[in-house]
């Protein structure tokens, strides 16, 4: 369905959990309150948004945390998903450290895409960045797997300050792999208040160094929120996603939903429709499609990350799902 603003609303993301076994410090709070089990949607109830959601328009659903292969079954609501009438494509978004284990299952389940959040291959920055203490994956390894088993792969990556040296080694994986490398502007959200951040243009400089043939590619992602580059030295492609610098807002085709089921029509805001509520009140399918309709087309014209206006959305990125 179309909101407000003429946009055509068909991407939904899903949080399935605020829990995370990183601690990445623009995302995440260093000892962070867990939400108990009960406040987080079943299963069931994520499959009933969905189907609900699906008839209204979304096509597409990306699974997304805290990390989603903490959460047990994790699988079984892939397949759930699969089976909704409407629904193309089930994606995922993954810090990536537990992918390698679990494919063969996420496979089966019917898993199309999925998109690892690599911020640097440096594996001491890495770790300092992720709070994690023990060796990271290795990165081309576990890509070139996702690749062989057929799910469509990008990277993300936060643009850190920290990281600034970095950013070449991490955009050559797409030298000999299909993958899209994709750097993202840092967001005032949570945690990500309180770092420094860089723009995709600066990233852009330093690869147009190392690549001087990188030129906007002609084909454009429909509602993408990445804008590409391709060099004919690359196999794959890399992307800039300038949610700050440049917002995509006007294209904007996604709500997102969060574990504890309030249903968000943009990222940057505070508005919510409390879903969970609604469910375990026992309200009927058509209250639940009338509610999320009010909401989609509710949605606002544009983030509010330049203003930071009462509205903003006060919760850390882990429990939105990014
Ligand atoms: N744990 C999974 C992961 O890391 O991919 C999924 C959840 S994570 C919240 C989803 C995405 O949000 C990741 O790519 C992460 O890098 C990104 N992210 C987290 N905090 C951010 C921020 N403040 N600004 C921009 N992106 C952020
Ligand atoms: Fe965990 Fe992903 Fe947040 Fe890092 S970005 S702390 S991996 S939820």
């Amino acid at each position: 369905m179309t909101d407000q603003f003429g946009r055509n609303i068909n991407y939904l993301r899903v949080s399935i959990t605020d829990r995370c076994n990183l601690r990445c410090f623009y995302c995440m709070p260093q000892q962070p309150e867990p939400l108990c089990h009960r406040d987080i949607l079943r299963y069931e109830e994520i499959t009933r948004i969905a189907a609900q959601a699906a008839l209204l328009g979304i096509t597409k659903i990306r699974i997304t945390g805290g990390e989603p292969l903490v959460r047990k079954d994790c699988p079984q609501l892939i397949a759930m998903l699969k089976q909704i009438k409407g629904i193309q494509t089930v994606a995922m978004t993954t810090n990536g450290t537990l992918l390698e284990q679990a494919l063969p299952e996420l496979c089966e389940a019917g898993l199309d895409a999925v998109n690892i959040s690599i911020d640097t291959l440096q594996e001491a920055d890495w770790c300092r960045i992720t709070g994690y203490d023990g060796n990271m994956p290795n990165w081309p390894d576990v890509l070139e797997k996702c690749i062989k088993v057929g799910l469509k792969t990008k990277v993300n990556a936060v643009l850190l300050q920290e990281t600034r040296e970095e950013w070449t080694q991490l955009a050559a994986l797409a030298e000999h792999l299909p993958v899209d490398v994709r750097f993202i502007e840092q967001m005032p959200i949570g945690q990500g208040k309180t770092s420094d951040c860089n723009t995709a243009q600066v990233v852009l400089q330093q690869l147009s160094k190392q690549w001087p043939d990188l030129q906007p590619a002609e084909e454009r992602e429909q509602n993408s929120p990445a804008r590409y580059y391709r060099s004919k030295k690359l196999t794959g492609r890399i992307g800039m996603i300038a949610s700050l610098s440049n917002p995509f807002c006007s294209t904007c085709n996604r709500i997102r939903l969060t574990s504890t089921g309030q249903l968000k029509p943009c990222l940057s805001y505070g508005q919510h429709t409390d879903l969970r509520t609604l469910l375990r009140s026992g309200a009927s399918d058509e209250t639940l499609r009338s509610a999320l309709r009010e909401c989609i087309y509710a949605k606002p014209r544009q983030h509010c990350f330049a203003e930071q206006t009462a509205q903003a959305e006060q919760q850390t990125m882990n429990r939105i799902g990014g």
